[in-house]
């Protein structure tokens, strides 16, 4: 199932091991989010990623 970046909204590519590129980074909730790694790039920081979300 494709995922989607939870801050720019592309779609996140897979590998064919079915890996999915970028990160993901878990909310005060312990929710979920999958960053590209366009985005990763861009905030470095989990902290930086979580206030853009
Ligand atoms: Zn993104």
């Amino acid at each position: 199932m494709a995922k989607k970046c939870d801050i720019c909204n592309t779609k996140i590519e897979s590998t064919f091991l079915n890996k999915l590129l970028g990160t993901h980074v878990k909310d005060k909730k312990g929710k979920k989010h999958f960053i590209c790694p366009e985005c990763q790039k861009k905030y470095g920081s989990k902290e930086e990623m979580l206030k853009n979300i």
